[in-house]
């Protein structure tokens, strides 16, 4: 584990992650997948779609926002939680803040909205800090 007391937010808004493509599990081989607002595309079996609804979109929940489909890196946390990150740059942010005993709040606007700051209790509670960055680690070998 890297050694990272301070953590200063980057202002990072869950809707900034989706420029990236979200990993789910295929809903036809339950393989990794990646999503985009355009499309859910599978290099396991080729699976192409497109999204059912472009309106829609579900954040803050263990599923991509396009299709719904359950995202690829998750896991039960600290009895009864869900630990989930639409990718590893989603992922490394959690791991960076979580790790950090000085965390400082960014300079932008409005601070309370960004995705560090919505971070559920459990998940930033020191308590739980170990058990966290072990789910994480462990969500990291699932990537190839
Ligand atoms: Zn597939």
């Amino acid at each position: 584990m890297t050694d990272t007391p301070r953590f200063r937010d980057p202002q990072t808004r869950i809707g900034d992650l989706a420029d990236e493509p979200i990993l789910v599990a295929c809903p036809r081989c339950s393989r990794c997948a990646s999503v985009t607002p355009e499309r859910l595309t599978c290099a396991g079996c080729a699976l192409v779609r497109f999204p059912p609804d472009p309106d829609y979109r579900a954040w803050n929940r263990p599923i991509d926002p396009f299709f719904r489909e359950p995202l690829w890196l998750r896991a039960d946390c600290c009895g009864g939680h869900t630990l989930w990150a639409f990718h590893v740059s989603h992922l490394d942010l959690i791991e960076r803040f979580v790790a950090a005993t000085l965390r400082e709040r960014g300079l932008g606007d409005r601070p309370g909205l960004t995705l560090v700051a919505r971070l559920p209790a459990w998940m930033t509670a020191a308590k739980h800090r170990d058990e966290v960055l072990r789910t994480i680690a462990k969500l990291r070998t699932t990537l190839s």
